[in-house]
């Protein structure tokens, strides 16, 4: 084995402040799970992840609703900066099925000005789905632009910048197995 085998661990790095703990998440998701197939037990919901951030909430999610699911996914990115307060995003990849009279439920990694979610809420409204909600990881709802209605919660944070659990720092950090805040996004 060569010497760069003995890398500094990237799961303990100093940079990072814990928040929740892999277990911390996994028991809050089952909460959501259940809470979830009880209110879809007449219906075959469609869970739809957004890329990249949603990916890892959504397997643990998908296997801890216990029913009839569809899973489908959308990546979106906002346009830059000075677009972004018209809200408006970029659909990267759009679905593959029609949702007409589906019960879709997207689900999201974190919701922070919310401009993300009200387009692409209203988005999906706008094409016929018989019902739209929402389940949230994370909210930062101190930070909110826009109002947008969590059907789901995992947990409310404060105005940090966090990693983990699917959420990136310029594509580093998604396979975290906690939620961490960055401190120092330059070291
Ligand atoms: P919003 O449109 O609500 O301001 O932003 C939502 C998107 O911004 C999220 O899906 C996520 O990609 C990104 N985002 C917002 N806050 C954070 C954060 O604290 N950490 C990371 N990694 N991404 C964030």
């Amino acid at each position: 084995m060569s010497s760069s085998a003995l890398a500094a661990s990237e799961f303990s790095n100093p940079n990072l402040e814990p928040l929740f703990t892999g277990e911390q998440i996994q028991a809050r998701i089952a909460e959501m799970g259940s809470e979830i197939a009880r209110d879809y037990r007449e219906s075959n919901p469609l869970l739809l992840g957004v890329l990249k951030g949603a990916f890892i909430f959504l397997s643990d999610l998908v296997r801890a609703i216990d029913l009839k699911v569809g899973v489908e996914f959308m990546a979106i990115s906002s346009y830059g900066a000075e677009m972004r307060t018209s809200g408006e995003v970029k659909i990267v990849k759009d679905l593959d099925v029609p949702i007409e009279g589906r019960d879709i439920l997207v689900v999201e990694d974190i919701v922070d000005t919310g401009l993300t979610l009200s387009y692409l809420l209203a988005n999906l409204r706008s094409r016929g789905a018989r019902s739209v909600k929402l389940a949230a990881l994370l909210d930062k709802w101190e930070r909110r632009e826009r109002e947008v209605h969590i059907d789901y919660l995992g947990f409310k944070i404060p105005d940090a910048f966090v990693v983990g659990y699917g959420l990136d720092y310029a594509e580093r950090y998604r396979n975290l197995p906690y939620i961490a805040v960055l401190k120092d996004p330059n070291a």
